[in-house]
């Protein structure tokens, strides 16, 4: 099965996603973290995508659409994976139509993570605050505007796969578990 995990940054997607990855073995295809790869080994696109990252801006879509294109190729991807932060841009949600019509490919759904603004803050502040900067792009500053990039850029493709018929919500205001149950109830009844 190939799905997306959708949510605004802190609606704990990437958490999500391991808890799926690991049972399943569909593996977890996350853009922030292969950007994050390519910075720390600064290659050609991490040196470019870095300042991008730190202020909490998108890299341009060709270059994620172009990672996600060859790491679909990849054989562990052939059972199933799971999209976690990409797509973000409409522009990308069409790229990734055509890349698995191409690939004769299904998406099969996508599961948003709905968590309200104050608790996003509250759980930003406290990354921010436990990160020790571990992530360049963790600061109370950056994150908020990532909040503000994910208002404007990334939750335009809410209504873009509900018109697909692929959209199914979860109430991300529970704890890890009872998020991570809503969601193999969804993968169930697929
Ligand atoms: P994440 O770990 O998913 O929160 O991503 C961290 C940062 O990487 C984001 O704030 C963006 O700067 C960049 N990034 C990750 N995924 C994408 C994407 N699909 N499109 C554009 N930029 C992305």
């Amino acid at each position: 099965m190939n799905l997306i995990l959708f949510g605004p940054p802190g609606a704990g997607k990437g958490t999500q996603a391991d808890l799926i990855a690991e049972p399943r073995g569909w593996p977890k295809l996350s853009t922030g973290d292969m950007l994050r790869a390519a910075v720390a080994a600064q290659t050609e696109i991490g040196k470019k995508a870095q300042k991008v990252m730190d202020r909490g801006e998108l890299v341009p879509d060709e270059v994620v659409v172009g990672i996600i294109s060859d790491r679909i190729d990849d054989p562990d991807c052939k059972a199933g994976f799971i999209l976690d932060g990409f797509p973000r841009t409409i522009p990308q949600a069409e790229a990734l139509d055509q890349m698995v019509a191409v690939k004769d490919l299904t998406l099969d759904v996508v599961i948003e993570i709905q968590v309200e603004d104050h608790v996003l803050i509250e759980r930003i502040e406290k990354r921010a605050t436990e990160s020790d900067q571990v992530r360049a792009d963790d600061n109370v500053e950056t994150l908020k505007n990532r909040l503000s990039v994910y208002r404007e850029q990334t939750a335009p493709l809410l209504p873009y796969y509900e018109k697909q018929g692929k959209l199914k919500a979860v109430d991300g205001m529970r704890d890890i578990e009872g998020v991570a149950a809503q969601i193999g109830d969804i993968l169930n009844h697929i």
